[in-house]
């Protein structure tokens, strides 16, 4: 069964982009494991896209009007161009106060906001339209304006979502729709209204492949940008980005955090003596190994050349040192010519050190790193 599933799985990743790793596939499903920048980049994006709809609906909706004007007789026209002018104001306001700030929680607010002004406005003009009898041609347009739950389920496909999130708002469009049918159900023409609903659930499908596949570039992209691609670590850029988030999330909660700085032992001799073909790999089978042995809250940086650093949050110096020393008695891999591979590290902590931004720790880390060097390699250096 499992073997049948791996083999359906890596079928299904021959449909995605080239880049993206068979681990990366349950990222697709739900947004639980998507990691820090991830989500924050994701949210950033999602913000941004609910701002050009909202500028795109704020310009569109009252020019719609004009045909309003044309079709319908006075008090009707005059009581939707209120209606859109009122859409259109909510749209302007969405657009004008809502910046991206990198959370997902902003991001759902938006996108909820940006589909209830619209669902607010189908429900406001139905019922106006429903109190008038209106001519061929007039209602004609009034069907037009039942089009709307299609728009709205066609429009989650510029959002990269995952096939959990998009199956959540596609339920509730459908849901709703579902409601606004059985309670219209006397006046109803039912065969219509199923055809209707069927359509929907077909954009509703189409669109989840838009949208997880939209996920998939964006998950390709943002991995290609924060890591370092020999050792697939995050990158300098990236480390400090999410350094100085744990640092502000550890102020906040008045949480230890703990920073390593390690630095490979006489690496320039591998080089020199067996290729920088043969260093690269030493690089790379460092950095498999320190891997393996990280919490899930660990982050790792390629700080650059041959040296590392590791971001512990919620973990005191006592803890750090055991987890480190730890690290240092297993193995770091070999070199080419067999001996073990070493590091010399140096480490501080934001409370124990009494230390005031992130670049304090990291320079205090790195001064004990060369501390460690001093006093013969191979050693952790957490004071003095
Ligand atoms: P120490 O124990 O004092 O740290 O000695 P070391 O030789 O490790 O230190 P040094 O800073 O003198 O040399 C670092 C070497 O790391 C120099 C450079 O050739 C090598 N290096 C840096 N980046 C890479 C890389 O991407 N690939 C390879 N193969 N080597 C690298
Ligand atoms: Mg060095
Ligand atoms: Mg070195």
């Amino acid at each position: 069964m499992s073997k049948l599933l791996s083999f359906i799985g890596r079928r299904l990743v021959t449909f995605l982009p080239n880049e993206l790793s068979t681990g990366e596939l349950t990222q697709l499903l739900s947004p639980r494991q998507h990691s820090m920048l991830l989500s924050q980049r994701r949210a950033t994006m999602i913000v941004n896209r609910v701002r050009l709809f909202a500028m795109l609906f704020a310009v569109l909706t009252p020019i719609w009007g004009i045909v309003d004007i044309m079709v319908f007789s006075s008090p009707l026209w005059i009581k939707l161009a209120i209606l859109r002018l009122l859409t259109s104001a909510a749209f302007a306001a969405l657009l004008v106060c809502y910046r991206p700030t990198g959370s997902m929680f902003d991001a759902y607010r938006a996108m909820a906001i940006l589909f209830i002004i619209p669902t607010l406005f189908y429900i406001a003009s139905h019922s106006l339209l429903a109190g008038y009898q209106l001519s061929s041609l007039s209602s004609a347009v009034a069907t037009g304006y039942a089009f709307l739950p299609f728009v709205l389920m066609a429009g989650l496909a510029i959002f990269p979502l995952s096939l959990l999130e998009n199956l959540l708002l596609a339920s509730v469009l459908l849901v709703a729709q579902g409601l606004a049918g059985y309670l219209n159900w006397s006046t109803l023409n039912w065969p219509s209204f199923a055809g209707g609903f069927w359509l929907l659930i077909l954009i509703a499908g189409v669109t989840a492949l838009a949208s997880t596949s939209q996920l998939a570039f964006m998950i390709t992209l943002v991995r290609q940008a924060l890591h370092d691609p020999l050792t697939g670590t995050f990158s300098r850029g990236s480390g400090k980005e999410i350094l100085n988030i744990q640092w502000a999330a550890a102020l906040r909660n008045q949480h230890p955090l703990s920073l390593a700085f390690i630095d490979l032992d006489h690496f320039k001799k591998i080089n020199d003596n067996f290729g920088h073909e043969a260093g690269d790999k030493a690089l790379q089978g460092f950095a498999r190994r320190l891997h393996k042995k990280l919490r899930g809250s660990d982050s790792l940086m390629r700080w650059g050349g041959e040296e590392f650093v590791l971001i512990m949050p919620n973990t005191s110096l006592d803890k750090a040192q055991t987890a480190i020393q730890r690290m240092l008695d297993n193995d770091f891999g070999l070199r080419p010519d067999g001996s073990p591979l070493t590091a010399s590290i140096g480490l501080a902590e934001r409370q124990q050190d009494q230390l005031h931004n992130p670049q304090e720790l990291l320079a205090l880390a790195d001064k004990r790193m060369y501390l460690a060097k001093q006093a013969g390699r191979n050693q952790v250096y957490a004071a003095g």
